[in-house]
């Protein structure tokens, strides 16, 4: 179609396909051992993904991982839980949660990252936002990738309203501190200290200190936690700390 100039002029059949295409995933994934609470599907199994492999990861259907099934469930029990317009600035968006969030009728939704793969493009650094323009926003594994990830938090609280709230994951490990990448480290560096050339920094147990610097208040949850195990295996959850951001108590009341 794209060839004969087409797609442009018959939008709805790009989407009877996608719907199509939707439709047979689930079918054939379907079953009743999980339930993936982003697309809304009943799984068979979640697929094995990562380095070292997790066995039950990838959503076939929505291709969501934990981490994302996890954030949504934070939102679906914690920020969307009325009808109450909501403006989201979701940052380097990932497709499963971007398109779930698109379909609350109470959210205005904006998302972009660096690339503008989806969105606008914009860095995180330096937002072209008015201050105070978003009620939510969500933000994961961006902060370790970033040049400065205080900034940024500086950023993120600068364009959150006072009462709003911001939804931050990083991977947290178990060390005391937060490691940096050092000035000249080149790519095969980072692969061998973070396994990853784009990851610029592995935050330890100082992440809240560390993100309170940027003004805002920080609290730190095992929210997989509040799930019991049965729930935890079928929703494809894993266990990563959430960091809910305010702004400081003074201020929102
Ligand atoms: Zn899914």
């Amino acid at each position: 179609l794209a060839k004969f100039g087409l797609s442009g002029a018959l939008p709805g059949l790009v989407d009877v396909r996608s719907f199509a295409g939707l439709s047979w995933r689930r079918i054939r994934a379907f079953g009743r051992n999980r339930y993936c609470a982003l697309c809304g599907s009943h799984l068979r199994t979640f697929l094995p993904h990562g380095n070292p492999i997790r066995l039950h990861s990838v959503c076939p259907v929505c291709q969501s991982r934990e981490r994302h099934r996890l954030a949504w469930l934070f939102m679906s029990e914690c920020v969307f839980v009325d009808d109450r317009p909501c403006k989201v600035l979701h940052v380097a968006p990932e497709p499963s949660v971007a398109q779930r969030m698109r379909k609350l009728e109470q959210v205005d939704y904006v998302c972009g990252d660096i690339r503008a793969t989806d969105g606008i493009r914009m860095d995180v650094h330096e937002l072209p936002f008015k201050d105070q323009s978003f009620d939510f926003v969500y933000c994961s594994h961006v902060l370790n990738m970033v040049r400065d990830d205080v900034q940024a938090l500086r950023e993120l609280k600068r364009v959150l309203r006072t009462d709003g709230m911001a939804l931050v994951q990083v991977p947290l490990s178990s060390g005391e501190k937060t490691i940096e990448s050092e000035s000249g480290w080149d790519d095969h560096d980072r692969i061998a200290a973070f396994g990853d050339p784009h990851i610029r920094r592995s935050h330890g147990k100082d992440a809240v200190t560390r993100f309170e610097q940027s003004g805002l208040r920080v609290e730190r949850i095992d929210f997989a936690a509040r799930h019991d195990a049965a729930s935890f295996n079928r929703l494809g959850l894993l266990s990563e700390d959430l960091l809910i951001c305010r702004w400081p108590e003074e201020v929102a009341r």
